[in-house]
């Protein structure tokens, strides 16, 4: 039988994106819902590292399978780096992001170019069936646009503006978003790990 790997999210983008990363493993890679898992976990962790173990580990605990797991989030410069770990939860997590994105220009609104910097950070962490835990970290580099643009991608993609591309990480597609994003690099550096 195929070993298997349990990837902690409910969120079926990150599963297609996961899965088309890491297909040429000898490995099955299950969602939490193929795997029969419902666990309610409460990411309160400081750092992104933190809440992906909490994650992994969860799971890890009820299954004792090889775990991975992803926390990622935007970090603004402007704003101290914030919302960061809190990115989801950031200006209420029932908000619809074009009401998000709208606020958030609204508060860079004069902010000269240069001090519109901005990332988006993804950590993945693994936990094996032995305990050991691994964790990985990569960012992708950006500004805060001047306005909403584009349809692909999700969140905060439609205010994340690519310098190098001339245009949001909404506008490129998925493939190529996949390519360069802070989960695809990520993934990237934790598939050389297994
Ligand atoms: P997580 O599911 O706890 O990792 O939540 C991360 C949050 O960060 C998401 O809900 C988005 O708001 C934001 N985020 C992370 N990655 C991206 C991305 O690739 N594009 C847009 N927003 C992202």
């Amino acid at each position: 039988m195929k070993k298997r790997i349990i990837f902690a999210t409910g969120n079926e983008g990150k599963m297609r994106e996961v899965r088309m990363i890491l297909a040429d493993l000898d490995y099955e890679i299950v969602s939490m819902k193929e795997a029969g898992i419902d666990v309610e976990v409460v990411e309160d962790g400081k750092t992104f590292e933190e809440n992906a173990l909490i994650k992994a580990n969860a799971i890890a605990k009820e299954t004792g399978e090889l775990v991975l797991a992803d926390d990622s989030g935007l970090e603004i410069d402007y704003f101290d780096k914030a919302p960061g770990v809190y990115s989801a939860r950031y200006l209420g997590e029932d908000t619809p992001y074009e009401i998000k994105n709208k606020i958030i220009l609204e508060r860079m609104e004069g902010v000269p170019k240069e001090q519109r910097t901005a990332r988006f950070v993804c950590v993945i962490a693994a936990v094996f069936p032995d305990g050991t835990e691994k964790t990985v970290r990569s960012t992708i580099e950006g500004m805060i646009g001047y306005e909403i643009k584009g349809e692909n991608g999700f969140g905060y993609d439609p205010i994340f503006y690519l310098p190098e591309y001339g245009c949001t990480s909404a506008e490129i597609s998925p493939e190529e978003k996949n390519r360069i994003s802070h989960r695809g690099k990520a993934l990237q550096k934790m598939k050389a790990m297994l």
